[in-house]
């Protein structure tokens, strides 16, 4: 951490491989969701930082050594910043903690396992291979190059900034792009000290660089960029369709990851105290501020009662506190306006006729201080037409909604705009595969919730986004393929005599 202004910790961005302050001097204060006090002061970057970042990129990409490095020794520093997240996860954890108060115990298993998106993209880096094509011509010769796009514009929010960076930037970076990343207004220390590791690594000026500062300040004049190829996002939907409005006036790629609307779907055969874990996990890890979350429980009528019972019992016995310590098992929630937003759902849910069986507004539990905690809160009688199974939450609110059987369960299932995540308890096998070929999500977990993996792709079905992350297929949303054709012949032919 640089330097200390009064109590506040000031931060730099970095561009160009240098740290810098934004042209306008400006900074705004990056809150402790925990005490609910300022505790860093974060550069106000706005259309002249990004402007100098993006040229900053371009030049990394078209000049100098990055482009000049085989994709082995790109491969080779992607895994040595690695190394040093591996080393110094812990620390990043920390901050992340302090920014978004999700748990400690949380982040810090998150930011190790970040470390493996390193190595796998950097020993994808050299193994990017084009084809030789059997041409239908006589004395031709043509091919495939898998080329990098250009400059990235990578737009990340506040939940899991570093891991979600991870995402796009280890694939970007091993495929031989150059990236501008702006990350959340409400989480951007935890990106500027991991800046210090991507310094050490070794990269190039100007091939990471990453401008701070507000949404509509920072972030649209980095999507409506000229220099900008590429657009990869993770956030709300509602900021998705801006951005991909304004990505379409420049035609600029785009990934997408946005909301999601998830059902963990129980049936009467599943294993139940193994379903109720997973209920649980799903909407009260992190607080319920992930993409991922289980929000709607869909249980089957002939256990409801049974099943939410136990539900209940087990939810009842979270302790919430400090997010650094590590009994604590609910946190606050990260931002004054998001904690804002999950009451104004909270009453939502109750005008619309639910009934409260946990919960059901802000905790004033005396461990819970002056923070932004919210109550995990769990609503029964719930009818999935109501905004409160339609809207994303993204907050500790469980929305429980019963179902006859199968069919009832897919059709209840689908019935929302979004398709990011399912989840289906059963122990019969072909239910199991029937639900995940007929549940629109990118990703259906069987007997396990919200797990991810580096190897294997993420994204969303409808308007939960577009394309995929992780594993090896995705590395290509970030290359274009060039097809060259090669004569052999002795000849050009004569052009006028049409053959
Ligand atoms: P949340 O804060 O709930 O994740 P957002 O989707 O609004 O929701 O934020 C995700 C990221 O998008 C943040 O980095 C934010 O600053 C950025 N952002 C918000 N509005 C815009 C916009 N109009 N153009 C570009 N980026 C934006």
């Amino acid at each position: 951490m640089d330097t200390i202004a009064g109590t506040l910790v000031t931060y730099q961005m970095y561009i160009d491989g240098r740290w810098v302050d934004s042209v306008s001097s400006q900074h705004f204060e990056s809150h402790n969701p925990y005490t609910g006090k300022p505790w860093a002061l974060i550069p106000r970057g706005g259309a002249e930082d990004v402007d100098r970042a993006v040229r900053a990129a371009r030049k990394a990409f078209t000049t100098g050594e990055w482009p000049k490095l085989t994709p082995s020794k790109r491969g080779a520093l992607l895994r040595k910043l690695g190394d040093l997240i591996a080393d110094k996860s812990g620390f990043l954890a920390e901050i992340e903690v302090r920014d978004n108060g999700k748990l400690f115990a949380e982040m810090s298993a998150q930011t190790a396992y970040m470390a493996q998106w390193y190595y796998y993209y950097g020993g994808l880096a050299d193994k990017i291979e084009g084809a030789v094509i059997p041409l239908d011509k006589p004395d031709t010769f043509n091919y495939t190059r898998h080329e990098p796009l250009g400059v990235i514009g990578a737009i990340i929010p506040w939940n899991s900034p570093l891991l979600l960076t991870a995402w796009k930037l280890a694939p970007a970076l091993a495929a031989g792009n150059t990236i501008v990343v702006k990350p959340s207004e409400f989480a951007s220390a935890s990106m500027l000290e991991f800046m210090k590791l991507v310094e050490q690594a070794g990269f190039p000026a100007g091939v990471v660089n990453v401008v701070t500062g507000f949404g509509p300040e920072a972030g649209t004049p980095l999507v409506e960029h000229p220099l900008v190829a590429k657009i990869a996002f993770t956030g709300s939907d509602a900021t998705g369709r801006k951005i991909y409005e304004a990505a379409a006036r420049g035609l600029k790629r785009v990934s997408m990851e946005l909301g999601g609307k998830s059902p963990n779907i129980v049936f009467d055969d599943a294993e139940i105290d193994n379903a109720v874990k997973g209920a649980i996990s799903g909407i009260f890890a992190a607080t319920g501020q992930t993409c991922i979350a289980g929000s709607r429980l869909l249980v089957q009528q002939s256990i409801h009662d049974r099943f939410v019972e136990k539900l209940v019992a087990f939810a009842k016995t979270a302790k919430m506190g400090d997010p650094m310590s590590l009994d604590t098992q609910v946190g606050p929630v990260t931002n004054l306006p998001q904690y804002n937003k999950v009451l104004n759902y909270i009453d939502i849910a109750k005008s619309e006729g639910v009934q409260t069986v946990l919960g059901g507004g802000k905790a004033t539990r005396p461990e819970c201080g002056d923070g932004w905690f919210v109550e995990p809160t769990i609503f029964t009688a719930v009818k999935n037409s109501m905004r409160i199974a339609q809207e994303e939450v993204f907050g500790p609110v469980l929305a429980v909604i019963p179902f006859k059987d199968e069919e009832d369960a897919i059709a209840i299932g689908n019935d929302v705009v979004f398709g990011l995540a399912a989840g289906v308890w059963t122990q019969n096998m072909r239910r199991a595969f029937l639900m995940a070929e007929r549940l629109q999500a990118g990703t259906v977990w069987v007997n396990t919730y919200r797990a991810v993996s580096y190897l294997s792709p993420f994204g969303g079905y409808k308007r939960s986004g577009l394309g995929r992350e992780n594993g090896q297929e995705m590395i290509k949303e970030y290359l274009q393929t060039k097809s060259v054709w090669i004569s052999t012949a002795k000849e050009v032919p004569n052009p006028f005599v049409m053959r």
